[in-house]
């Protein structure tokens, strides 16, 4: 006779053997073996930008754009570099022509609008570069306006956006103070530098920071002590962009000068 134990002992033994299989191809499919390899528990990714190294070539910028499927001849971009250039009369210049995709090809200033400055190599008091990227804020507002929780942030502290769960609102281009986001031409949603997460989750380097040739951009775990960044964030002079916000960038910038908006 069978009895109830009996038939539902048999039933999930015949659900286990035609489930397993099924499960276990899932279990063991590549993707989710590479990201149960991941384990974020002692990492907190922050970003290092040398701006005394950077040469505004615009490698990462290129670089980036690839990586990430950012249109490449679109005016937008994850990353982008910065010229500044303060005259000795004190006249501050600051352009970006295409993100710097192509580097600074020319000594004229760009102000937009087809409009150009030239500035006489005897007239500069200094001239720098500056690469700008998310800032992976510990008190990120682009989450906290994110109406169906599309942003988030991991536990890691990468600030993240869910493509698939995007509505497309707006709501967090216009709350990042740093001017970060923007939307995908393609894909009509709200797009951002997230450090290359599909590469450093699996013991890669973001890719702008494998293309810079002067290593001006540097990436690490300010959790783990003998980090080469953790070391230079914490025994050297760095700072953050709009500290006054409250937001906690993690993104440090060595030599970077008070005339940087
Ligand atoms: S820089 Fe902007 S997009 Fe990036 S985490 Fe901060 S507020 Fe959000
Ligand atoms: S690749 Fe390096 S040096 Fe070139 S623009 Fe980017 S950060 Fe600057």
């Amino acid at each position: 006779m069978i009895t109830r134990r009996n038939f539902l002992r048999s039933a999930l033994a015949g659900a286990a053997g035609l489930a397993l299989p099924i499960t276990a191809l899932e279990l063991l499919g590549p993707r989710r073996l590479r990201a149960e390899r991941y384990d974020s528990s002692g990492v907190r990714w922050v970003f290092l930008v040398d701006t005394y190294k950077c040469v505004g070539c615009g490698l990462c910028v290129k670089a980036c754009k690839q990586e990430n499927e950012i249109p490449y001849d679109a005016n937008v971009t994850r990353t982008w570099v910065e010229r500044y250039v303060l005259t000795r009369d004190n006249r501050l210049f600051a352009d970006s022509p295409k993100g710097a995709r192509d580097g600074f090809i020319t000594s004229r200033i760009d102000l937009g609008q087809g409009r150009y400055q030239d500035i006489k190599k005897e007239d500069i008091k200094k001239a720098f570069f500056v690469p700008k990227l998310c800032n992976q804020c510990e008190n990120p507002p682009c989450v906290q306006v994110c109406p169906v929780g599309a942003t988030y942030q991991a536990a890691d502290g990468v600030v993240l956006v869910d493509r698939k769960w995007c509505i497309g609102c707006g709501y967090c281009i216009m709350a990042c103070p740093y001017g970060v986001r923007f939307f995908h031409p393609n894909y009509h949603v709200a797009e951002k530098c997230n450090f290359c997460y599909h590469r450093i989750t699996r013991g890669m380097k973001s890719a702008c920071v494998d293309a810079c040739p002067f290593g001006a951009r540097q990436i690490g775990n300010i959790k783990d002590p003998d980090d080469p960044v953790t070391k230079v964030i914490m025994t050297e002079r760095v700072a953050v962009l709009k500290e006054e916000y409250g937001t906690k960038p993690q993104v440090y910038y060595l030599g970077l000068s008070k005339e940087v908006r």
